[in-house]
């Protein structure tokens, strides 16, 4: 059972074909990083162009890569939202046209839920109910999975995302685009205890996030410091920073875990490549008896095999897309 999972809701253009839900028989990316680079973000006009330039090509290679014909695909998966409109228009339309031109199913894909199923590409024996803390450059979730396509938000954040925090912080620092990886390394040669950044936990019991204030304190640090002449070092910066989002994460998954009782939890999203968010929750959730899962760091950003994963589920629910199936921007989980 072959899907061809197509990914273009942001900055990268993928595609990847998966057996039977499991075995990836390729995998293809075309990152817009060096693109969007100069400008420390992404550019949404600049992207769909890009998109459009290498859409065909990745498909091409990916298709060429597994070697199978259109023909002998079970369906099609596309990412149809969340994500920036133009971006999404050109995966949808390109998707629906080859779909239709192959004579061949076409499914839409939920782009969270598709961070989500990167673990099941690896862990294909997960059991539900798990809890999932999804976070990426625009989400911040913790979620109870009850079933295929059956979750449930249980918080959410306030304002930044993680993933956003740490890419404004890179960029504050001088690390550069995307900042989670140059947080990271930046942070291995630096001190976690040297600034003490607020954790924000929020009402007593609340699984909601806030990382815009733990933000602007490491901006009042610089800048503070900036005005008396004192060069603080990027490393402690870093470390403490990344600390302080990896303590607040950890912190509201454990409460989760005490809340909902259940003890198995899937790490999903861009920010789920952090090495101390790894690490730390897989040793808290250890001393409870629970346990930690997540994808190799290729798979936690955007990819297309997990669009094919999510895919592959749906298409086991027979849950088929019309051909009007249109980009849907703000998409929610549920
Ligand atoms: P969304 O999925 O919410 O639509 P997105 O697709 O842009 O947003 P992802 O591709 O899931 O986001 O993840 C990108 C984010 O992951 C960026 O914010 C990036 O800084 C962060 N990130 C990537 N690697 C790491 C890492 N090793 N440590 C921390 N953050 C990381
Ligand atoms: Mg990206
Ligand atoms: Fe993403």
């Amino acid at each position: 059972l072959l899907i061809l999972g197509i990914e273009t809701s942001c900055d990268e253009t993928a595609a990847a074909v998966l057996k039977n839900g499991t075995e990836l028989l390729s995998h293809v990316i075309s990152s817009q990083i060096t693109t969007h680079q100069k400008y420390g973000g992404v550019v949404p006009e600049i992207a769909s162009r890009e998109h459009l330039l290498h859409f065909q090509q990745v498909v091409e290679k990916a298709m060429a890569g597994a070697k199978v014909d259109y023909g002998d695909l079970a369906a099609i998966a596309v990412t149809y939202g969340p994500g920036l409109v133009g971006s999404l228009l050109v995966g949808v339309a390109g998707a629906k046209a080859i779909a239709y031109a192959a004579g061949v199913p076409l499914i839409g894909v939920n782009h969270l839920e598709a961070h989500i199923y990167a673990n099941f590409l690896v862990h294909p024996h997960l059991v539900f109910p798990c809890l999932a803390l999804l976070v990426s450059g625009g989400h911040t979730h913790l979620i109870l999975l009850r079933g295929h396509g059956d979750y449930e938000v249980l918080g959410r954040t306030r304002d930044d995302a993680a993933g956003e925090a740490l890419d404004k912080v890179a960029r504050t620092l001088g690390l550069g685009y995307p900042g989670g990886p140059q947080v990271q390394k930046a942070a291995a040669a630096g001190n976690a205890a040297a600034f003490d950044f607020p954790r924000a936990m929020l009402e007593p019991g609340s699984l909601d996030f806030s990382f815009s204030g733990m933000k602007s304190a490491v901006l009042n640090a610089l800048n503070t410091a900036r005005m008396k002449g004192i060069n603080l070092g990027v490393p402690d910066l870093a470390a403490s920073f990344q600390q302080a989002v990896v303590d607040v994460l950890v912190r509201k998954t454990l409460l989760a875990v005490e809340q909902t009782g259940v003890t198995h939890v899937l790490l999903a999203g861009g920010v789920a490549a952090n090495d101390l968010l790894r690490k730390t929750l897989t040793q808290e959730l250890k001393e409870r008896e629970g346990r930690l899962f997540f994808p190799p760091p290729h798979l936690c950003t955007d990819n297309g095999a997990m669009v094919a994963s999510a895919g592959y589920h749906r298409y086991l629910a027979r849950d088929f897309a019309p051909w009007t199936l249109n980009a849907v921007p703000g998409l929610n989980l549920t």
